[in-house]
């Protein structure tokens, strides 16, 4: 029988409850358990894949071709394991079930409502999603006393009701608050948040105090009495910067652990561990962060960086924590140049100068025409001042421009993205991807296989010659210039089995010039990086 372990937040959202819910999972998985994680997003989208990266931050792409919340990628680093796309349940899946079900006739004679359609909707997709494994974490988005949150807190008291409350358990992550003006730090929007639970018929098991520092114990007393809750299972999660001069979450695990919550969890739920949990491979990991034997400097050149007058580094997540994974690997402080490529286009900017202490560039993914120039005119300087280069998805694109117009004398060499009339579209629309109108999972999605050329740099990373990592893109290489690209020196490391489509390529006698049209940041967790970026940061290191 599976055990659950429920995840909601009070107080605010963004405190941290994905970091929360995958290190839990990763402690139990330290147990010897087989761990799943259910991500509930009480909006009304279908799923992520239509919101803007400054929005909701980036979109995460699963193997089975779903963009989810990017709650899912931060559960498959600390787990390292796949998840799929069922695993991220939206209200807009939800309804769309049941109103379609509805007008099949499922329902035929009855009248469809709230409760019980919607939320036996919602509690069968968390069975169907948690089948098979010791414990499923499902974490809740928003906070507690949202609206649109009804549903999924009622679904969850009605899979108790199925289960029985020794199968389940409820972990309220909260904020306390340490106002400037009185530096104290706040107990009672905690309270309220715990009052707000109950109100939706859920006491916390065990509450998560999130803070700018850690929890003493008068206020530690003060939510034990209030929430009824044994001070043993109030666990502080003060904010990790000043803890190690290196500010990482992949720490919480093991401070969880410290605070032993694996144990509380286990006497929950009557669970007997299967080994005991050390952490040692995690610790050793984090180690190598806190305590790097050297540094790397890398320029991640994109758009998306400004919202208002913050900049927002979630856009492109799971490229920084793929670095993250392979500078853990090396020993290697990870100093990240986040470079405007807008800024690369302007005509005073002196790349020479930007990129004397730079080590290695990557380009992520990206969208549409801005900065685009800029991005090519970054790829130019490494590929002729052999500097190492990772091209990622419309990195690989943007490479393939770059090589067309200044080494196959291609000159107005473009991608049909952004100019359709181009005489050289050496990036272009599949055909069937030209009949397609509607927005909306529509691109070319999740995991596909590529066969890798036995002798390029790009087996040899791998170590295998068929890979499988994750897509999410409408244009490709163009089959009408395949030959030009190659006659001039670029090599196809990987394609399609059916040889149409280049997923992979690279320069020779070049210290690191390595594209690919997939996305292996989304494969990356710490204690696996990924390959690619495995090799790109030794490379820079060296
Ligand atoms: N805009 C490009 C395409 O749609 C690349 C997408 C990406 O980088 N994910 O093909």
């Amino acid at each position: 029988m599976t055990k659950f372990i429920v995840v909601v937040g009070g107080v605010i959202s963004g405190v941290g409850k994905g970091v929360a819910t995958a290190s839990i999972g990763r402690i139990m998985q330290d147990y010897g358990f087989s761990v799943t994680a259910i991500k509930i997003d009480p909006y009304i989208n279908c799923d992520a894949g239509t919101m803007r990266p400054t929005e909701h931050g980036e979109v995460w792409v699963t193997d089975d071709g779903g963009e989810t919340d990017q709650d899912l990628g931060t559960y498959e680093r600390f787990l390292g394991i796949s998840i799929p796309k069922s695993n991220n349940i939206t209200t807009g899946q939800v309804y769309k079930e049941v109103i379609e079900k509805e007008r099949r006739g499922t329902y035929l004679g009855h009248t469809v409502q709230f409760i019980p359609h919607i939320t036996d909707e919602i509690k069968n997709r968390i069975l169907t999603a948690s089948n098979g494994f010791d414990i499923a974490l499902v974490e809740i988005g928003g906070t507690v006393g949202d609206y649109e949150n009804t549903a999924f807190l009622f679904a969850l008291r009605a899979l108790e009701n199925t289960i029985g409350k020794d199968n389940i358990c409820y972990i309220l992550v909260t904020y306390l608050p340490i106002p400037s003006h009185i530096e104290e730090m706040k107990t009672k929007p905690t309270q309220l948040s715990v009052k707000l639970l109950r109100e939706n018929g859920i006491q916390p098991d065990l509450i998560l105090c999130r803070g700018k520092q850690a929890l003493d114990d008068i206020r530690k007393n003060k939510i034990e009495q209030y929430a009824n809750v044994k001070s043993d299972y109030i666990i502080s999660m003060p904010d990790v910067t000043g803890r190690d001069t290196v500010n990482t979450t992949y720490i919480i695990p093991i401070s969880l652990q410290e605070e032993g919550i694996g144990d509380k969890i286990n006497n929950l739920l009557h669970l007997s561990p299967k080994k005991t949990s050390k952490l040692e491979e995690w610790k050793q990991a984090v180690h190598n962060i806190i305590n790097p034997k050297d540094e790397v400097n890398i320029a991640m050149i994109g758009k998306y960086f400004d919202i208002g007058t913050f900049k927002l580094a979630d856009s492109y997540i799971s490229v920084n924590e793929a670095l993250k994974h392979a500078c853990s690997k090396h020993s290697l402080r990870l100093n990240l140049h986040w470079i405007d490529s807008k800024q690369l286009e302007q005509k005073n900017f002196n790349i020479k100068e930007s990129f004397k202490d730079i080590d290695g560039v990557v380009i992520p993914g990206g969208f549409g025409g801005s900065g685009v120039e800029g991005k090519i005119n970054a790829i130019r300087f490494c590929r002729e001042n052999n500097i190492p280069f990772l091209g990622l998805c419309y990195g690989l694109q943007l490479a393939v421009i770059e090589f067309s117009r200044n080494v196959c004398s291609l000159t107005t060499a473009n991608t049909s993205e952004i100019d359709p009339e181009t005489l050289y579209p050496v990036i272009d629309i599949l055909p069937e991807q030209k009949a397609i109108e509607s927005k909306g999972g529509t691109m070319r999605l999740g995991a596909y296989l590529a066969l890798l050329k036995e002798d390029s740099r790009v087996f040899k990373l791998y170590g295998i010659d068929k890979v499988y990592e994750r897509h999410r893109h409408r244009y490709e290489v163009n089959p009408d210039f395949h030959e030009i690209l190659q006659k001039h020196g670029m090599i196809f490391s990987g394609m399609s089995p059916d040889g149409k489509l280049v997923e992979f390529i690279e320069l020779p006698d070049h210290k690191f010039f390595i594209a690919t049209q997939s996305h292996p940041e989304f494969k990356s967790s710490l204690l696996k990086p990924a390959a690619l970026f495995d090799g790109f940061i030794k490379a820079c290191k060296e």
